[in-house]
């Protein structure tokens, strides 16, 4: 199905999008962390719009035609495509946070075991890693950094909601769990999102080793 562009946004700028976002999938794909076409990336296009995924797509064979444009609230532009059905809470972070250019979320074996194991305590609390400095804002291993697990549910507003609460709570938010589901992190731009999302995958894989260990 083709995509129609309003007038606004050149085909080259959308183009730009949508090649960056298909690069990143097949290569997250490749981790094995986008199973069963699961997972949903997404960049935003300009102050009014997002580009995104299309729903049910093989992330390790994704291409330009398999991104979409929506508006920051999460509908179809221009196209009769279905955008992932996660879209909601990617438009959130880009309405919350104005100088956010990309939201990545992943469904990898260690993010989805991590969120059951952590989700009694509605957090994991990463401290003492040196790896905790890939996340913005984090110069030191030892400031403690908190990652949100929110109970997973198919009702999106249900969960935007739980991820308002937290922010409004004042407590920073680079990255949530869902339980039972898997991971949103974002960023600046595509390299800050990839460095938050493999630094999260390695923490929490190291998380579950300590316990497996019984250290
Ligand atoms: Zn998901």
């Amino acid at each position: 199905m083709s995509q129609i562009l309003p007038a606004s946004i050149p085909a080259t700028l959308f183009h730009e999008r949508a090649d960056a976002i298909a690069e990143a999938a097949r290569e997250l794909a490749q981790h094995g962390w986008t199973p069963a076409t699961s997972s949903n990336f997404s960049m935003r296009v300009d102050a009014d719009h997002a580009a995104i995924t299309i729903s049910g797509r093989d992330k390790g064979k994704l291409g330009r035609d398999d991104i979409m444009l929506v508006d920051m609230h999460g509908k179809a532009v221009g196209t009769e495509s279905r955008p992932s059905a996660e879209t909601e809470l990617h438009t959130q972070v880009y309405r919350h946070w104005p100088d956010i250019n990309v939201v990545l979320h992943t469904h990898s074996r260690t993010q989805s075991v991590a969120s059951r194991l952590f989700a009694k305590d509605g957090v994991v609390k990463l401290e003492g890693w040196e790896l905790q400095k890939a996340i913005r804002g984090h110069t030191t291993h030892e400031s403690a950094l908190d990652i949100p697990v929110f109970p997973n549910t198919q009702h999106m507003p249900e969960l935007v909601a739980q991820v308002d609460a937290w922010i409004e709570s004042g407590k920073p938010l680079h990255a949530y769990l869902i339980n039972g589901h898997g991971i949103y992190t974002w960023g600046h731009d595509m390299a800050e999102a990839r460095r938050h999302l493999e630094a999260l995958e390695f923490l929490l894989g190291c998380e579950l080793d300590l316990r497996r260990l019984n250290a």
